[in-house]
Order: structure tokens, then sequence, then C-alpha cells
């Protein structure tokens, strides 16, 4: 990627517009993480974030446990192969043998704990057994085939840290240590309305100049992917009067306002000025592309963030900025945005608003390559759903077919 020598006046593109990462800082310096916090069952904590650390009354495994199939043996009676054992007993998971005597052998199932006095364990693969005696065909370590009591959590230690945000990986590791219910943060409620004299619910039937209300979904879905409870406030039409009510209405019930449309600067965009006379406008233009009217302020304690009504700004604006706000307030440790270094297998001008291309992931010999939809319009919402995430176009830099650039992953993302 080659950078643009430009004069400091021009670096921060058009005057008046802050930088996506000044954008960043902002919104978080805001940030409040939820206060309360409620007791959650196990079933129903997916997404939700610890308000405390938790840790294991238990060592996992519990006791020392077969990885295989096979034979329970003491790795001293097999330094050779071939050696013949007897087998004394069977001990399928479960349940628990008894001492294995020297000498002998216990036929044992993955999972069930080795007996005291064995070792290892042999797979069954390397076995034979005859009636009541089994060939080792291999020689044996000490330690083999044989799960630890605590290699994998051991009694007394902090299985998850407060502000983890439980994913099923998370759900299943404290179920593995036998929680059934913890402290979580309290849901973060999050009010949403639409702004727009030309949108329609789907279903209906489209009047001429009348589109879909799409982006009601595509951020009911992100708010939904996130855990928050959503307060939907429906559409509401062009006027300050509406706008004023809706606001304070959103404001009240809510931790935070989310909106789209209406924050531009056409004679028929009220958000921001409701916004100014409700409560306070922080930050309103930022130098990105799509989605460059992004207002961010507050209703008292309530924060608001106005996302511009074109659909593919609507989505990304959410993924670089609400993203990040809702994260925060939902108390979690962690709102970095995830990003990886692919190759571009397109070229693209130096920009002076940064963009987000959508773009594809395809593998060409060893290398990850970014493949550019074609139409990169911020109302061409096919981008969006054709991509896998988006390529950072950095301010003032040209991209050439081979640069190396950052890609952010939708499913990492969402
Ligand atoms: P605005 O920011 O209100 O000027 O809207 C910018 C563009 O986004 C216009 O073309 C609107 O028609 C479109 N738009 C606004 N709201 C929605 C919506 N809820 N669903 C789909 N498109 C919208
Ligand atoms: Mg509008």
């Amino acid at each position: 990627m080659k950078e643009i020598k430009i004069s400091s006046a021009d670096c921060c593109a058009t005057p008046g517009l802050i930088t996506v990462e000044q954008a960043i800082e902002k919104i978080l310096s805001q940030a409040v993480p939820v206060a309360q916090t409620e007791k959650v069952d196990i079933l129903y904590a997916l997404n939700r974030v610890l308000a405390e650390d938790l840790r294991s009354s238990i060592d996992v495994p519990g006791y020392d446990n077969s990885a295989m199939d096979g034979y329970a043996v003491r790795s001293a009676d097999c330094k050779v192969a071939g050696n013949v054992l007897p087998v004394t007993q069977r001990i399928p998971a479960g349940q628990v043998g008894i001492k294995l005597e020297a000498g002998t052998a216990a036929r044992i199932f993955t999972g069930a704990p080795v007996p005291e006095g064995a070792d290892a364990v042999v797979m069954q693969e390397m076995c034979e057994q005859i009636n009541d005696d089994v060939t080792i065909n291999a020689v044996i370590d000490k330690g083999s085939n044989v799960r630890c009591a605590g290699e994998d959590i051991a009694l007394g230690s902090t299985v998850l840290d407060k502000g983890t945000r439980l994913r099923p990986q998370e759900l299943g590791l404290l179920a593995s240590v036998g929680l059934a219910e913890f402290k979580v943060n309290r849901k973060l409620k999050v009010a949403t309305f639409f702004t727009g004299d030309e949108i329609v619910a789907p279903g209906k039937p489209l009047a001429p100049g009348q589109i879909y209300n799409s982006n009601r979904y595509t951020l009911r879905g992100l708010l939904q992917s996130m855990g928050c409870d959503i307060i939907d406030l429906g559409i509401v039409p062009d006027t300050l009067e509406a706008t004023l009510d809706v606001l304070e209405r959103a404001a009240a019930e809510s931790d935070l306002v989310i909106t789209s449309g209406g924050v531009s600067v056409g004679e028929e965009d009220y958000v921001r000025i409701a916004l100014q006379q409700l409560g306070e406008l922080n930050m309103w233009r930022i130098a990105m592309k799509p989605g460059k009217p992004v207002a961010f302020g507050r209703v008292g304690k309530t924060l608001f963030m106005g996302l511009p009504g074109n659909p593919v700004s609507v989505f990304v604006t959410f993924l670089l900025f609400a993203r990040m706000l809702i994260l925060k307030m939902q108390g979690t440790d962690d709102h970095r945005m995830p990003r990886v270094s692919v190759v571009a297998d397109f070229d693209w001008p130096a920009v002076k608003r940064q963009e987000y291309l959508r773009v594809k992931i395809t593998h060409k010999d060893d290398r990850v390559l970014a493949q550019l939809y074609p139409h990169q319009g911020s109302g061409v919402l096919s981008s969006a759903s054709w991509a896998d995430g988006l390529v950072e176009a950095p301010l003032n830099s040209v991209i050439s077919k081979g640069d190396r650039v950052d890609y952010l992953p939708f499913e990492g993302l969402l």
C-alpha cells in the first residue's frame, strides 16, 4: 500500500470531520458499564457478561481417566513388545475398578477411571485379547493415554473472569465445573426508531416513492445477536415534532438509543436537531465511507447513536461504533475489533474518507485474497450480504493488487 504525501492542513480529509479512531475514542470515553447484576440459569446465559470471577470447586478431570478404549497396565510390565498379561477386570465409563496388581491388565474404556496401580493405557489397536489374556504389542511409556486429574482445570483456580462474554464454549466450560447459575450484568436496553416518510414495513404494498424499512431488520438482528433487549418504537415521520416526541420516549425507557436516518444535512433531517434540543450532541461527522454522519450524544443519562439512513452505512457504522459501545456498556473486558492481514485482489484509489469495502475471501496458492464486490454504493445492501467482511482502505493510501490490507471479518464482529 502506498501512502500519498499531503499537507498537514489536509490531513484529516474534509475539515470538520474526525477520524474513525477519534470517533471510537470519543464514543468509548462516554460508555459506562451497566451497574446492575442478576443471577442467570446457565441455560439462558449465552451472550451474557459475567459479573463475577468464577472459580472451580473441583478438579477437571476429577480423576485420572483413560483417553482410549484399550487396556490399563503398569508401564513396568510393558518394557518390551509382546508381553502377555491376564485381564483381571473390566472398567467401563461410570464405574470404578479395583487396584491393578503387577503383571495384570484391565480392560478399560474411554473416560473410565484408571485403576490404582496402573500408570498407562494401551490403545486396543495395539493389543490382541485371546480369552482372558491380552498380548501388548508395543512398548508403553508411563502416562500414555492417561488424562490426569486437574489437567484441564485445577480445583480452586479461576475458570472465567468477570467481564467475560459467554460464548458456547464458555457455557460448556462452566458446565464442566458444575456451575448451574451465576451472576451476570443485566441486559442492555436499547431503544430504536427509524426515520423517513418514505419507509414502509415489509409485507405492505409500496406506493410510488416509497421503500421498505430494511434498516429495522438489520439493526434488530445486530442487537439480538449481541444479546440486547430491544425497545422498537417503529417508523417515525420526518417532522421535528414527531422526532422530539419519540426521542424523549426512547431515552426515558433505555440505556442507549440507536436510530437510522435523519442525521445528515438535509432539511428533512430532524434527528440531530432533536438531540440538540433534548440533550447534547458530542460528535457528528466522521471521515469514513460508507457512513459519514453518525450523531453521538446523550439525552440525560441515556446515550444516543444516530446511524445514517443508507442501509450499508447502518450495517458498517454499527459494526465499527455501536458494537464497541454496546460491548463496553454490557461490561465486557474486550471490545477490540478483530483484524487480520490479507492480500488485496483489487486496486483502489487514495481516499479522503477511510473506506470500508465489502469483500469476499478466497484462497489462491498459499495466499488469502480479498475480492471486491463490484458495486460499493452505500445503498447496495447486496454487497453486505455477499461479503465475508470489510477491508479498511486507510486515508490517503493507494491499494494495488497484491498489497497487504487490513480485513475485518464479519464473523468476528457479529
Ligand atoms: P437519510 O439519512 O434519512 O437521508 O437517508 C439516507 C438514505 O437511506 C435515503 O435514500 C433513505 O431513503 C434511505 N433510508 C433511510 N431509512 C431507511 C430504512 N429504514 N430502510 C432503508 N432505507 C432507508
Ligand atoms: Mg431520511
